[in-house]
């Protein structure tokens, strides 16, 4: 990945992935076919990490007849007493993410298969990750291709995905343009700058960063849903089939209210600077004829997917920015449920045109009994 450091650029390769288009993680993939085969397959315990999208997870796991178990670190689990739908049957705690990498006979002995989130991998860290010889939901592969900027941008651009324009140089900023930290979490320390002396104002230049068009337009994030399984429904070339399951537009604090204090120039001046920071999520449904073009983009980063590292299935979320010409920029995918989907627990203006009252917690779930009635939980595992 291409990075800033003051007027520099520097290429960054994270150390914890190679550039293997194979997962050559800490667990092999045959390591966790062997748990599979000592699994009760009649008898399987659905877990989670205790936040993100864990209540929407353990209802739908609960729904479809799993049980559930909740991971927990520091986290505060008296929550869940408030929602005794979506509490799960035990939950097990640890004292840091190392003691929870070793801590893993206990879950093989109740079957367990976990379902990594948008902030599991985040908090427990991708090295840790890497280690966790669980039989997780997902391809763990997909990882290395989402965490380097470069290697995600290689991968959408060549699924035919329009992205936002990149900037190597700062001095060559000619309209507003994003600036995101190296590292930042969830839009956290992100600036908007709109020419080179805006740049030089805000620019902490101790921090390695990376220049991208500014988007202008309406954001959608498009929860889709990839099943290798389904062989009904919007199918791909490759089989399977694709569903679009909700969408979302997350609230982002203060961005989405800095306007109430005139403009930004003006909240600065106040030594109010905006941010992008997440804060909760509100329904939103794209205007129709939309659809098309949202299902070929998602089914291009499906096949691409395939063609690059063995494939990506499950739930992902499209970023996007819609302009005033209808075009998409997709400024980011997400290879796991999203937090975006926690509105949609009893369905959503999509889901229940497939699956009614069904939310994507409950889709997993449902993925997985299914994949075990067709004997073919190993192809979804790894
Ligand atoms: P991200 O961490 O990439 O999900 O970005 C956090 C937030 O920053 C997004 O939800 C958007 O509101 C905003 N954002 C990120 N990239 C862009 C972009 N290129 N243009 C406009 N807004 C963006």
């Amino acid at each position: 990945m291409l990075v800033h450091k003051g007027d520099e650029l520097f290429m960054i390769t994270p150390k914890l992935f190679n550039r293997e288009t194979k997962w050559e993680g800490v667990v092999p993939k045959k390591k966790i076919d062997s748990i599979l085969d000592g699994y009760d397959l009649n008898n399987i315990t659905i877990a989670t990490l205790c936040s993100h999208s864990s209540l929407q997870i353990f209802h739908g796991a609960r729904k479809m007849g799993f049980r559930t178990l909740g991971i927990a670190i520091s986290h505060d689990t008296k929550y869940y007493d408030a929602f005794p739908l979506a509490k799960p049957d035990s939950i097990v705690r640890y004292d840091n993410f190392d003691d929870m990498v070793k801590g893993i006979e206990e879950l093989y002995a109740n079957n367990v298969i976990v379902i990594p989130h948008g902030s599991f991998i985040e908090y427990m860290g991708p090295r840790r990750f890497e280690d966790y010889a669980v039989p997780v939901y997902c391809n763990r592969a997909v990882l290395n291709w989402e965490f380097d900027r470069d290697m995600e941008r290689r991968w959408l651009i060549s699924a035919g995905v329009s992205m936002p324009r990149v900037f190597t140089d700062a001095k060559e900023i000619s309209e507003p343009v994003m600036v995101k930290y190296y590292g930042a979490k969830g839009g956290r320390g992100y600036f908007i700058a709109k020419d080179y002396p805006d740049f030089k104002m805000s620019i902490d230049s101790t921090m390695s960063y990376s220049i991208q068009e500014y988007c202008l337009g309406t954001r959608y994030y498009l929860h889709f849903f990839y099943s290798p399984l389904k062989d009904e429904g919007y199918k791909l070339n490759r089989g399977g089939s694709l569903e679009l399951l909700s969408i979302d537009r997350r609230d982002e604090s203060n961005i989405d209210e800095v306007y109430k204090l005139g403009s930004i120039e003006d909240a600065k001046r106040h030594g109010l600077y905006p941010s992008f920071v997440v804060t909760g999520n509100t329904p939103a449904v794209l205007r129709e004829s939309l659809l098309p073009k949202a299902f070929k983009m998602a089914e291009n980063v499906v096949e691409r997917s395939y063609e690059l590292f063995g494939g990506m299935w499950g739930p992902f979320c499209l970023e996007t920015v819609v302009n005033d010409r209808l075009e998409f920029k997709v400024f980011e995918i997400s290879t796991r449920i999203v937090a975006g989907t926690n509105p949609f627990i009893s369905g959503s203006p999509y889901a229940d045109l497939i699956y009614p009252g069904l939310s994507t917690g409950g889709r997993i779930s449902l993925e997985i009994r299914n994949a075990i009635k067709q004997c073919r939980i190993k192809d979804i595992m790894t």
